[in-house]
Order: structure tokens, then sequence, then C-alpha cells
């Protein structure tokens, strides 16, 4: 039975199945014996207060109860079973709270493939898991394919080398998304995650020839439109179509994720860029938003102006230029911003300065040159010449982040301008507002010091424009260069706030490029020389020494500062429990990863015995004097 060769009688006649319909119960066959089972199974779930796997033996009509442990069960198992037994009073909520994994609570909330299907087919190639849930579709390879089968009312699987911005509109199109190249933070990755598409990247056995529109894996090839099964959460990829399981929305959930939300200490928020997702997250229970990635409006529906105007500004050559390009750009900007603080109606919104990678922005198409020269009235011979010296050796290190603030204040200038200008005039309308002005890619003090320069006087002339006398917002930085976790003393003296972006700091601490690891990776986990990918779960023993040193750092001039995480570890449960133990107040994921998040930190805070039950409702925050003890007493702690 146990090699699967044999197929077991039924327990009883509720439990029958098309497979073994024709075979005696237990219950109709030995009667008495099964009744004296079921007694002691019911014996045995109260003693333990869990289902329980038991193995017996019924030996000339004897019953021998042989072993019994917790038994496993599927995400939707678990949470009926918590709830049951919550009702049952066989356990309490805190108990419930920890009878659900963060990954059975992802199950629930994602389509899955049949994992009946998945057993009984084997994968042609594996990636990296990086968007949850399945998806089976046919496979096309560009973008514009993606999106031209879908209108014909197709359901498409895209798959790329990698991808880049240009290829969004695709992406947004397509039921899943597989690339051959990039790690857990490449954009393919990023994006997908953000809409809580099913997504693998890395999937180094494909070979992928544009022109013929083919696709070989080992030797064998496959056509456009032939069908393919992805299972984002586990990376593997099937030829072929195999079934899918939706994933009904249980109103337990919604009951259970109440529960959760009572034990939890810290608060959950989200990384959103457009006001559709921020709605999104705020269904999902997010408390404010932690990262608000402006350049994110130059990608996917409706970027097309907005888009064209930014790759004016990036071929801009005098400050005048580039101003007047700004001041086309001023209302694309603020009504994004405006629109997403709306939704956010008094909940916190952390607004990025913007850290576009400019070479991803600047056009390769030989079409989309010549329309940028001839808006520009310059030669496509000059767009080629501008965007050869725009070209860096290794952009990810190169004129990004708080570095373009610096060399042009003006493009600094009109976002915060923008962010001011929204939350006078919303104020204005009785909405509650808290923008968070946030700059990126800092290493010192002077940065954040400059970048404030700016911010004051738009403050000024801001506050003079409306005629109000205050504006509240919070000015602060990310820490993602490890220069910046180690002067974090320093730094806090001008940042009221510091947002984690361990991205970049896993990126520049590890040495790791974050959109090519693909190629060295998988190897380093299959020799075990890394316990896990590092950009998709914080190395707390690496990467977070910094963090801790950083928040100790920071709150020695600061006591009171705000600290959160935005990089992706900030949905990843083991990563959470870390944040919470070092005493963060928030953490911040995509849309979908917020439940996630919500009940890792709840399981984080009672798995500490610090998590108080608080009043529905009542407000979320960890004291950093009182999470700081907690960080002391948990540091021996194993790593979750
Ligand atoms: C980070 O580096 O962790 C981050 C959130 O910023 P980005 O991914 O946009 O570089
Ligand atoms: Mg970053």
């Amino acid at each position: 039975m146990v090699a699967g060769i044999r197929t077991p009688s039924p327990l009883n006649e509720s439990t029958k199945s098309e497979h073994n319909r024709h075979l005696p119960s237990l219950e109709t066959a030995m009667a008495g014996t099964y009744k004296q089972l079921d007694a002691i199974r019911v014996k045995l779930e109260k003693h333990f207060k869990d289902m329980q796997d038991i193995e017996f033996t019924i030996q000339e009509g004897r019953l021998w109860m042989l072993q019994c442990r917790v038994g496993k069960r599927t995400g939707t198992a678990a949470l009926n079973m918590a709830m049951d037994m919550l009702g049952e009073k066989l356990i309490d909520e805190k108990t419930a709270v920890t009878r659900l994994t963060p990954d059975q609570l992802d199950e629930l909330l994602h389509p899955i493939v049949d994992p009946k299907a998945e057993k009984e087919t084997a994968p042609v190639a594996g990636g990296l898991p990086a968007g949850p849930g399945g998806a089976c579709g046919q496979i096309v390879f560009t973008a514009n394919d993606a999106v031209e089968w879908t209108r014909q009312g197709k359901v498409v699987l895209l798959l790329r080398e990698e991808t880049n911005p240009e290829d969004v509109e695709g992406m947004r199109a397509a039921e899943g998304i597989l690339t051959a190249r990039g790690g857990m933070t490449s954009h393919a990755a990023l994006v997908a995650r953000g809409w809580g598409k099913c997504c693998i990247v890395g999937c180094a056995a494909l070979h992928i020839d544009l022109h013929a529109k083919t696709l070989t894996i080992a030797g064998r090839t496959y056509r456009e439109g032939d069908w393919f099964t992805l299972n984002g959460t586990r990376g593997n990829v099937y030829a072929g179509k195999l079934p899918m399981v939706s994933s009904t929305e249980n109103p337990r959930f919604v009951e259970f994720m109440h529960i959760v939300d009572k034990y939890r200490t810290i608060g959950v928020r989200t990384n959103a860029d457009t006001p559709e997702d921020a709605q999104k997250a705020r269904d999902f229970g997010a408390e404010g938003i932690g990262l608000f990635r402006t350049e994110h409006m130059f990608y996917g529906k409706h970027s097309e102006q907005p888009l064209f105007i930014l790759r004016k500004m990036i071929i801009s050559r005098t400050e005048q230029e580039r101003r007047a390009v700004l001041a086309e750009l001023y209302p694309f900007v603020k009504k994004d911003i405006k629109d997403t603080l709306a939704v956010m109606d008094g909940l916190p919104v952390t607004v990025r300065l913007l850290d576009p990678p400019l070479h991803e922005f600047v056009p390769k198409a030989a079409e989309e040159r010549a329309k940028l020269a001839s808006a520009l009235g310059i030669t496509v011979n000059e767009i080629a010449n501008r965007a050869e010296a725009l070209h860096e050796s290794n952009p990810m290190m190169g004129h990004r982040g708080v570095r373009l603030g610096v060399t042009y204040p003006e493009i600094t200038e009109m976002q915060v301008r923008a962010i001011f200008e929204s939350a006078v005039e919303l104020t204005a309308e009785g909405k509650k507002v808290l923008p968070e002005i946030m700059v990126p890619v800092v290493c010192a003090k002077n940065e954040l010091d400059h970048q404030r320069g700016i911010v004051d006087r738009v403050y000024a002339e801001v506050c003079k424009k409306y005629n109000v006398r205050k504006i509240d917002y919070l000015y602060g930085t990310m820490i993602e260069i490890p220069r910046a976790a180690l002067t974090s003393d320093k730094i806090a003296e001008s940042a009221e706030f510091f947002s984690f972006g361990t991205n970049d700091l896993t990126q520049m601490s590890f040495g790791f490029s974050r959109d090519d690891i693909g190629g060295f990776v998988p190897d380093y986990l299959k020799l075990k020389l890394l316990p896990a990918d590092p950009f998709q779960v914080l190395d707390q023993e690496g990467v977070g020494q910094l963090v801790r040193m950083s928040i100790e750092k920071g709150r020695s001039t600061r006591p009171k500062l705000k600290v959160g995480i935005c990089g992706e570890h900030g949905g990843e449960p083991s990563s959470v429990a870390f944040c919470y133990r070092v005493g963060m107040n928030y953490v911040s994921c995509s849309p979908f990863r917020v439940p996630i998040a919500r009940l890792a930190a709840a399981q984080a805070a009672l798995a500490d015995g610090k998590s108080a039950q608080k009043a529905p409702g009542s407000a979320k925050k960890a004291a950093p004097k009182k999470t700081r003890k907690a960080v002391k007493k948990a540091s021996p702690r194993k790593r979750t």
C-alpha cells in the first residue's frame, strides 16, 4: 500500500471515492473494530489538540495502535481545521494563528496546478519560483504577440530571454511569464510578483529562437502556440496542459486574518506603484505604502505618453531643455501621486524619489528613436550619440537614485513639488494624507542634506502658493548601500525614517548582480554553499548584521527613528520574523504577499511571547524599546 501498488479499502462509507467504490469499507466489514478505532481517533485528536495521522493494524480481529503523529494537510484543510478546532474550543486563538504556515496561506490565495496531475507529470525544465501560483497557456515569444493573442481571446504564456520595460504590456496580458535568465529580483520577477502573477525566471534550459519562434529544451523543439504549464510556486515547467485548481476564497480566510491581526505587533505595508495596486493592497489588509516606485508610471497601461516624455528628459542635454521636459512630465507625476495618496486616505505613503535605471529607458528600437528625434528636433544619429554617452558599464552602480537628484536638482524639485501640492490639495478636499519622502541609493549624510535643501525650498514655495502654514510629511531614506548602514548614526541625524532596500543591500553585500544570479546561484544551492537564494530569503548572518547594526546606530542618534523594509524580503516569512526581532516598525511587500506578511509577523510575535491581544482595530505600533529588548532575548535563537 505504501508503494502505491495496491488500492486500499476505504475506511468508511462516507469517504468512498470513484477509485475504491467497489471495495468494502472497514465500517461495514468490521463494524465493531471500526467503532473502536474511531473512538481512539477522537481521543487522540482531543489529547494532541490536532488532527492525527494514525497507523494501526488489525490482527485476528484485534485492533493494535502502532503510531500517531500530527497529520500533514493542504492550505485549505489547515484553515478549515484551525477554524473548526477554534469553534470547538479545542484550541485557543493563539494556537489557531500558528496552525497555518505562511506558505499554506499563499496556496490559498492563488490558483495552483492540480497537485495530483503534477505528481504524474515530469517537468521538462525548472527555474526560480519568482511569481506564485500556476498558469497554463500557449507559448509566445514577444510582448506584442502576447498582447495580440490575448486580444484574440487566447490564453498565453510569455517566454523571453529576460524582460525589460518594453515588455510590460505583454507581461500584463500573459497568464504567466517564463524567462531563461534573471534572478529573484530581476525585472520579470519584480513586476510579476507585484501583480501576483505566476512567473518563473532563470530557467537556463530554455533555448529560444526568436526568428523561428521556437523553443528548445534538452534537444526537443516546441513551437509558438504549443501549450505549457508553469508552477510558479515551485519553479516547475511542464510541456502540455495540466489542470488548474482554483483557489476559491474561503470566507473563513477573512475571519482567520482578523484573529491574526490581534496578535501582530508590527505594521504591514505594501509596495504599490499605482492607485489600483494600492487599492488591492488595502483590500488585502495593507496599513500604508512602504514603497511607491514613481518610475513604474513609465511601465504598462497608459504609460506611452509619460514614457516618451521621460525619454526626452533622459536625452536632454541642458538644464533648460530638461526643465522644459520636466514641466511636461509634472502633471503625470502629480496625478499618480495624488491618486495614490487619495486611495490610501489617512494611511502613510512612502514616495520614493525617482530611481530609474536610465539605460533601461533609452529606446533601442529604430522606430522609437526616430519618434524621439523628431520630437526633439534632432537627428537619429544625435539620439544614438546621446544614448551612447549615457551607456554605463555597471548601471546598477551608476547614475541612479540620489545621484540623479544631485546632478539634476530640478528632477528632485519637480517630484517634491508634486508631493506637496497633492498633499495640500487633498487636505483642502477634506482628505487625510501622510506623505513620506524617501531618497534612494544614499551612501552618505551629505547627500541627504543636499536633497533636504531642495525639499525645504520647495516646501516654502508650496506653502506660500497655497497660503498654508504647514504640510505634514516625513523625510527619510532607503538603506540599501553597505556604507549607509555603516554610517547610520550620522544618516539618522538627517533622516526621520529608514527603509531597508534589501534587494540592493543584498546585491552590494554579496557582490552578486541581482540580474545575473541565474548563472551561478542554482549551483551554489545545489552544492549547499548557500542555504537559500539571498534575494528571496534575507541572509540574516551577513546582510542581517548590517540591518541590525544600522537600526541600533540610527536609533542611537534618533531614538524614535521609524524603521521598515521595502526590499522583496518584506513578504518572505523568515525574513519578516527577523524584521520583527530587530525592532522594525513595519514590513512592506507586494500586495499579494500582504496577508502572508501579516501572518508571519503575528507568528513571530507569538513565538517571542511578546504579543498582547489587542482590541480589534487598535493601532499596531512596535515600541522600539520593547522590541530592542526582544532582540536581545531572541538573538541566540536558531535562524528560522
Ligand atoms: C531595494 O533595493 O531593495 C529596493 C526596494 O529598491 P529597488 O528594488 O527598486 O532597487
Ligand atoms: Mg534599490
